[in-house]
């Protein structure tokens, strides 16, 4: 896959050339460190293209890091999807796989040495106590009545919670580091809790698991990562990271440098409500075309080269902001455009009986499979004296800018013919069923040897010789832009699926296999669906035609 070319420059590109300039650094390691307790979403996949991304533009390398340190939530299940969605953008780790917990044993080591050095003890206040003794923005905290035990009872209550001695909650062990300080991070952190549940790889060798602070910084400096890159809420972590690294590790200390997180409007991006989604039912897995992650993203039809695409032209910044959703469909349109062979489909077909056609008679018409792209070639699609379009493109009584087909009037069918809409066909409760139609055999390919112009283009099918299809059409979970408010029976949209099971598409889509992609003529950008087959064809609108972004920026 392709992902060569170089991302814009940003303010952690600008530190790190300072930093190969200085000598500081050699060479450039990175690393992209998810917590495998969901599945990724289109926020992890800025951090996957900024991270993979220097280190592909800087001949260095990134890392994949499984930060497990949570043995409750975390499940082999997301640490492989997590792997395929990495991939699938179009990045490599090589051997650069990594799991935090197969350090476990190092940590380990490493938190004694904190208490051979009077930095660590151990704390048998209860969760609610150390809450309360760590004070507030305002005021300083308190000391623990722990706090002073000696280097030897702490080794020795460590050593026991290791064992597996002392219930959950009662004891922990915390850094000894200033109850009164500023940032609140500071004050005394956990850096070890008593679990006793097994862990997806390390089994039930361990009934103490280290803090994801306490971790993560050390597994950064085992990896001898040298930019750690993380998003802003970690920012008063940093001195944390710092902290502990320079009391227990040799330099040099990996850079923490954070970043403002994606927020895209409509989406909800945390794993947590995302994971309540898939649980409470209200979409069909973490891979629901209208779901955020990455999965989904897939299902729905995006292309990886539009989500890095998108990831590089919203950039990297120091201050928390909202992308518009549409700015995302935007890259995702340039790139469909570029790739998406064309077909017809009607969506809520209208049959049309064109009355001098002869019966039984079919030709095979040529049709331009892709006009950005000529090496796409052409293809042939029957037509027939019974074909359908679609039902909104005619009406009894047009209104004046509505140009397409209308009692007496003519249009041209795409890459067919001109025809006259010469009568219409009513059901007894008074629906139009059927168009009565006259075609002009001189019209041919779609223009007429008078020179007469018409002025609309319908896509149409054969009404026998095309294949009945499900279509599902997708609008935004979410009502509100910051669905991160407010409670989801609130916010949730009732109409974001919205399913055709009588559509119609070109017989030309036969063998179609789930991923392929098409642009469906006048409509928008279509996917075949995982349920899809032979005998149910199944797709999903990915995104429409229509590009409200790109008309904002012309205003
Ligand atoms: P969530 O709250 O969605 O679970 P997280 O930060 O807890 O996200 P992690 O698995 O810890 O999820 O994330 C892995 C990496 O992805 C981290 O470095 C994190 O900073 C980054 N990341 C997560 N969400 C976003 C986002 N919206 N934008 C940019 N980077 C993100
Ligand atoms: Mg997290």
């Amino acid at each position: 896959m392709d992902t060569k070319t170089n991302s814009p420059s940003n303010f952690i590109r600008n530190i790190i050339d300072e930093d190969l300039a200085s000598g500081k650094h050699k060479a450039i390691v990175t690393r992209f460190p998810p917590e495998p307790n969901g599945y990724l979403h289109i926020g992890h996949a800025k951090s996957i293209c900024l991270n993979f991304g220097i280190a592909r533009d800087y001949g260095g390398t990134c890392h994949l890091r499984f930060d497990d340190t949570n043995p409750e939530k975390e499940e082999i299940e997301y640490i492989e999807s997590i792997q395929e969605d990495v991939r699938w953008l179009g990045f490599d780790w090589g051997e650069h796989l990594y799991f935090a917990s197969d350090y476990f044993e190092q940590l380990y080591n490493l938190a004694v040495e904190l208490i051979k050095q009077g930095k660590a003890y151990v704390c048998e206040l209860s969760a609610d106590q150390i809450r309360q003794y760590r004070g507030t923005l305002t005021e300083p905290g308190k000391d623990s009545p722990y706090r002073n035990r000696s280097v030897e009872e702490n080794l020795d209550l460590f050593e026991r919670m290791r064992r597996g001695e002392f219930e959950e909650g009662s004891h922990v062990l915390r850094a000894k580091i200033d109850m009164s300080a500023a940032n609140i991070v500071m004050r005394d952190p956990t850096l070890y809790r008593i679990r006793k549940v097994s862990h997806h790889r390390t089994g039930d060798a361990w009934c103490i698991y280290p803090m994801y602070d306490f971790t993560h910084c050390l597994s950064d400096a085992i990896e001898s990562i040298t930019h750690s890159i993380c998003t802003l809420e970690f920012e008063n972590n940093r001195a944390l990271y710092e902290w502990i690294l320079e009391q227990v590790y040799p330099q040099p200390h990996p850079r923490q440098i954070e970043f403002a997180r994606l927020n895209l409007s409509y989406t909800m991006m945390s794993k947590r409500k995302l994971l309540e989604l898939v649980n409470e039912g209200i979409v069909k897995g973490w891979d629901d075309p209208r779901m955020p992650t990455l999965s989904g993203l897939r299902r729905r039809g995006y292309t990886p080269a539009a989500i890095r695409d998108f990831a590089d032209r919203i950039g990297v910044s120091k201050a928390n902001s909202m992308v518009d959703y549409s700015f995302l469909e935007h890259c995702l349109r340039e790139d469909l455009n570029q790739s998406s062979p064309r077909t017809m489909a009607v969506l809520r077909p209208l049959k049309v009986v064109i009355e001098n056609y002869p019966e039984g008679q079919v030709e095979q018409l040529e049709a331009v499979n892709n006009p950005q792209d000529p090496k796409a070639g052409t293809r042939l699609i029957p037509f027939a004296r019974e074909i359908y379009i679609e039902q909104e493109d005619f009406m009894m009584d047009p209104p004046k800018k509505f140009f397409r087909l209308a009692p007496g009037r003519e249009v041209r069918l795409r890459f067919a013919y001109f025809i006259t809409c010469t009568d219409v066909i009513y059901d007894a409760e008074g629906n139009i069923v059927e168009i009565r139609a006259t075609y002009d055999p001189e019209t041919k390919g779609g223009s007429a040897p008078d020179g007469r112009k018409v002025k609309s283009t319908l896509h149409w099918v054969a009404a026998e010789q095309s294949l009945q299809a499900e279509i599902r059409l997708y609008d935004h979970l979410f009502t509100t832009e910051d669905p991160s408010e407010g409670d989801l029976e609130d916010i949730l949209n009732p109409n974001s699926l919205e399913v055709l099971e009588g559509a119609r598409v070109e017989l030309n889509l036969q063998d179609v296999q789930p991923g392929d992609r098409f642009q469906f003529e006048r409509i928008g950008y279509f996917c075949v669906d995982p349920d899809s087959s032979p005998t149910h064809l199944v797709f999903n609108r990915t995104v429409s035609l229509r590009d409200t972004w790109s008309k904002l920026q012309q205003k």
